[in-house]
């Protein structure tokens, strides 16, 4: 088991991962909210966290990662009310796009998926907590969050009080006793077609708490990693870190790793931006291996652009081990190559540096090309981590008596330097999907993917 360093933005530093009990690692990212369909960039959580809980596994961790999906919000409400519909099937229906879309990524689903409306109960109790402890106060059906309550505020997101613009509606503004307080329940309004009852009036619970409320059923509070992108920082992460501060008198989360954005031209990939590029339809133009070669291709805290040379060379770079993988036997890799495994492993383990882990995992395929009769377990257990194993098996593809007999008839026509007849049918070969590759040891055919 290596030493896993992670760098945690509250501190600003690595930190060394350290399980509160035994070898449990829980992991809580902040998930989507369902008014449309997921863009490229909100897959990159899903794809980072999942790929790192792999990568803890495959260490002999016991990751437990939790996704939520926020289904009631403001959002929601306004994309209801633009398509004529009401909002929970609306939201019911973009959740099962969200697990569709994100399910083609091949990283199979996280432990658990909590959603905002099944977890009222929680909720409500947390922010009850919080009106006992003084910490928060119900006015008009409202409750808010009083934020100068938490003299550790702007501890995460390292901002003064002067930029903490909350970015709510200045509806409950007359309400707030200060304007940097946060809404934890919003009274129902005209409109709203979801609400639920609670002791200071029927409502909604608010973005923040949720998120405190779902992390903390599921992994207790002082769990390892939150994550989720850079953008929820503030407030959306620093609100959850007081929250839980002050109801608990403990710190939500041990280490706080944000992901870098995505980028669409010169700005991120955000749907009020209007750059956006739908998830499903990237995968359907590029593949779910190009697309996580592509986020791995790149550390986790760094922007990353996403444009067709980047998607071409993520492709590039699977075809390329594809073609490795073909002349790779099974079973064990030889020995003298397992340096550039373990740096593979190492580079994960500082800080998650999947960029740095692929130039190893470069360096093991260049290997392998020089060689004959390499195992492909080592290739497969790098691959393992980043949802791609399946890469290092090569199926063996049945010919047909059809394919066998043109290739024959092909080897004989190149024999009676017949090249334009030869040409002809190594074009009917592809038609039926198969290109010919013409190796030392003879004709070969491969499947074209
Ligand atoms: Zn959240």
């Amino acid at each position: 088991m290596r030493t896993v360093r992670l760098h945690d933005t509250r501190s600003g530093e690595l930190q060394v991962l350290t399980p509160r009990r035994g070898d449990e690692v829980g992991i809580y990212a902040c998930g989507p909210t369902v008014y449309a369909r997921i863009h490229v960039g909100n897959a990159r959580p899903f794809v980072v966290f999942s790929q790192l809980a792999r990568f803890l596994a495959h260490e002999g961790y016991e990751p437990t990662l939790v996704i939520n999906v926020t289904d009631v919000n403001d959002k929601i409400y306004g994309a209801a009310v633009a398509a004529g519909v009401p909002s929970s099937p609306l939201a019911e229906e973009m959740t099962a796009h969200y697990v569709e879309d994100t399910s083609r990524l091949g990283l199979g689903r996280p432990d658990a998926e909590p959603r905002a409306t099944e977890t009222i109960d929680s909720i409500v109790g947390l922010i009850s907590e919080l009106i006992d402890r003084d910490a928060a106060y119900a006015v008009d059906g409202d409750v808010y969050f009083r934020v100068r309550s938490d003299p550790e505020y702007g501890s995460l997101s390292k901002r003064r009080p002067d930029q903490m613009e909350q970015g709510e509606d200045v509806e409950g503004a007359d309400r707030k006793e200060d304007p940097l307080d946060f809404a934890l329940w919003k009274g129902r309004k005209d409109g709203e077609d979801t609400s639920w009852d609670a002791p200071w009036g029927r409502g909604r619970p608010g973005w923040h708490i949720e998120c405190s409320a779902m992390a903390e059923d599921l992994l207790g509070v002082g769990f390892e990693i939150h994550g989720g992108g850079n953008d929820l920082a503030f407030p959306h992460h620093e609100n959850e870190a007081a929250q839980t501060r002050r109801a608990r008198d403990a710190e939500l989360a041990r280490i706080w790793m944000h992901n870098g954005m995505l980028q669409l031209g010169e700005e991120k990939m955000a749907k009020s931006v209007g750059n956006v590029a739908a998830l499903h339809a990237v995968l359907d133009q590029w593949g779910h291996e190009a697309l996580l070669m592509f986020f791995a291709s790149g550390h986790y805290r760094q922007p990353i652009a996403f444009d067709d040379d980047s998607m071409r060379a993520a492709t590039a770079r699977v075809a390329g081990i594809r073609e490795t993988a073909r002349r790779l036997v099974d079973g064990a890799s030889p020995e003298d190559m397992a340096v550039h495994k373990e740096a593979f492993f190492d580079a994960l383990a500082d800080d998650f540096n999947t960029a740095r882990a692929l130039s190893h995992l470069a360096a093991w395929v260049n290997e392998a090309n020089r060689r004959t009769g390499v195992g492909r377990d080592d290739l497969a257990e790098m691959l393992g981590v980043l949802g791609l194993e399946h890469l290092a098996t090569v199926e063996e593809v049945a010919l047909g008596a059809e394919e066998q007999e043109l290739l024959e008839r092909r080897q004989t026509a190149r024999a009676e330097r017949d090249f334009a007849e030869a040409d002809r049918l190594r074009d009917e070969l592809r038609a039926r999907g198969f290109e010919v590759r013409d190796g030392p040891s003879g004709p070969e055919l491969v499947p074209v993917s």
